[in-house]
């Protein structure tokens, strides 16, 4: 006995010294960076043979948690790749959950609130360093054309560094800005073989045009709000879809936080926080019309304030059905053509 725990603990000593070798010597240093640098570059994106919906960003403006992105929906297919909406800290997501980034077909924008488009010359820039061939199209309500002027205004000495650093055959100017496509809410925006993409008028004031997107594909289908009231329009074109990502506000966990700021006389804050309530969707008021629209599975996605540990996501929840889902970063959802299911990976 007294021999098996003396070989065990010799064991453990020189796996721990191989550890030490391993991890703080050059030689066992670079072995380890070489072989994650193999894994990364030769790794391939998944690829599903459906619809697949990611949660990029889950935040909404208030709040600044480090575990959640601003506004960010990523819908793949064998054939597409489409972002909804591009919040700050949304590249990190994109990134993480592995998105064909080389094959972005274009950027959809719900409003032009900062929360919404923060991160576009980010992805602009990415997806330019990766070989995308034409300018990124970004789709959007009237407007459209202002932010991306200013977008491209003001980046466009970055873009001009890029080409001279690096050649024009690697990175051609006429491919680094991006490209405006302005559309009038209540059409189809996009459209071919397999996938139809609407946008609908949605109620966010004063914003407005404010939109949000249904995409179809191959008989599925997914719905999102964008920042939005409990909007008539919304469930008109939601009908029967497979998935819904929709705005909410949680009034058990922000009128509390509206009490704290003004007893502790936060200036300003306690004002914005009143505002936002009459301009967001209500947790409460959702579920019975999405079940009255014939939509199977309802996802809160900008959630306001997000929840920043499980105790406030209890409070967010509070009234709701059990089968409503509260999105957090990375949230994915697979809709297989063919089929019904939904199947849903936790982040
Ligand atoms: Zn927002
Ligand atoms: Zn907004």
């Amino acid at each position: 006995m007294k021999k098996l725990f003396l070989a065990l603990v010799v064991i453990a000593g020189l796996a721990a010294l191989v550890g030490v070798i391993v991890t703080r010597t050059e030689v066992g240093q670079n072995a380890l960076f070489e072989r994650a640098m193999q894994t990364q570059f030769a790794r391939t994106p998944d690829t599903f043979d459906g619809l697949r919906v990611v949660v990029c960003g889950s935040a909404s403006p208030l709040g600044n948690s480090p575990e959640r992105a601003q506004a960010c929906i990523a819908v793949v297919t064998p054939e597409h790749f489409f972002l909804f909406d591009v919040g700050a800290r949304s590249p990190l997501r994109i990134s993480q959950a592995r998105l064909p980034t080389n094959r972005l077909n274009g950027v959809f924008i719900t409003h032009y609130h900062s929360d919404h488009i923060a991160a576009l010359p980010d992805v602009n820039l990415t997806t330019w360093v990766q070989g995308r061939s034409a300018p990124l199209p970004v789709y959007g309500p009237p407007g459209i054309e202002r932010v991306i002027e200013g977008f491209n205004i003001a980046y466009e000495l970055d873009r001009s560094y890029r080409t001279a650093h690096h050649g024009e055959e690697l990175l051609p100017p006429n491919v680094g800005p991006m490209q405006a496509v302005a559309f009038a809410p209540g059409n189809v925006v996009w459209q071919d073989e397999r996938m139809t993409i609407s946008a609908f008028a949605v109620e966010h004031p004063p914003i407005a045009p404010a939109v949000g997107y249904r995409i179809d594909y191959g008989g599925r289908s997914v719905v999102i709000s964008g920042d939005t009231n409990a909007a008539d329009g919304l469930f008109a074109a939601a009908q029967n879809a497979d998935l819904v990502l929709h705005d909410a506000l949680s009034r058990a966990m922000l009128d509390p936080m509206i009490e704290g700021a003004t007893s502790a006389n936060v200036p300003v804050l306690p004002q914005i926080m009143n505002d936002v309530i009459d301009y967001h969707a209500d947790t409460l008021s959702l579920p019975d019309a999405a079940a009255a629209a014939g939509i199977r599975q309802l996802v809160y996605y900008h959630l306001v304030p997000a929840p920043p540990n499980s105790i406030a996501e209890a409070i967010f929840r509070r009234g709701l059905p059990d089968s409503v889902i509260l999105a957090q970063d990375l949230h994915t959802f697979d809709l297989p053509t063919g089929s019904s299911d939904i199947i849903v990976h936790e982040p």
